[in-house]
């Protein structure tokens, strides 16, 4: 899943909107940045086999430390607790717990439309997945049927109402569904830096989306 990770954050940012929406997004798709740095230094690896799913080419063979269910977990605590220490006092727990929830959405997600190629625990033993990617049409309308319901419940707050926040989800929306019919990268390392622009991309978009204009500082052009 891609833009759909993004539909957790969202609903997270409405509950508890101290936490800066980008940092939700980062959070939500945390584990696919950990995938695209592992990738590129090698710590894990995939390969590209047209028509592995009618969804995407990729066959994600070996990810145990980014999206192992057992990683997860690390991961969602571990950002937490990194979050809660850089917070005042009084709002640590209840962001912090937001974040974490972030972090672990992604799992929630992935397993939905993954193969079973999410190991539990490790490189070995049993690996989960629903395999929804095999059916591409029905992966796309969930998919975005999600981040549909998402934007629509951060979008019920007031103040989210603007003419940038309706560029960028209308923006996001359109890439969730182009992303199910462009070419495939010819390999997994071009898939994880074009991953890690679109992640940085989304993350500034959220930003950019809702930072009070006084505090926007150089980016004044719109
Ligand atoms: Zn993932």
């Amino acid at each position: 899943m891609f833009i759909g990770h993004y539909a957790p954050a969202l609903v997270l940012h409405r509950a508890r909107p101290s936490v800066p929406l980008w940092v939700l997004f980062v959070a939500a798709q945390g584990v696919d940045v950990i995938w695209g740095v592992f990738v590129l230094t090698g710590v894990e690896h995939a390969r590209m086999v047209p028509g592995f799913t009618s969804s995407n080419s990729l066959d994600l063979y070996d990810m145990p430390y980014s999206h192992g269910l057992l990683a997860t977990v690390v991961w969602s605590v571990g950002l937490a607790l990194l979050w809660r220490a850089f917070r005042p006092s009084q709002r640590r727990a209840g962001e912090a717990l937001v974040v974490g929830l972030a972090v672990a959405s992604h799992f929630v997600l992935d397993l939905v439309v993954h193969v079973p190629d999410l190991p539990v625990v490790g490189t070995d033993g049993p690996k989960w997945g629903f395999g929804l990617w095999r059916h591409r049409e029905v992966a796309l309308l969930v998919e975005c049927t999600l981040f549909v319901i998402g934007a629509l419940v951060w979008k019920r707050e007031r103040e989210n109402l603007t003419p940038r926040s309706a560029i960028v989800l209308g923006a996001m929306t359109a890439f969730l569904v182009a992303s199910y019919y462009l070419p495939a990268l010819p390999t997994p390392a071009a898939m994880a830096v074009s991953g890690l622009g679109t992640y940085a991309a989304c993350a500034l978009a959220a930003w950019w989306m809702t930072v009070p204009s006084a505090q926007r500082g150089l980016v004044h052009f719109v």
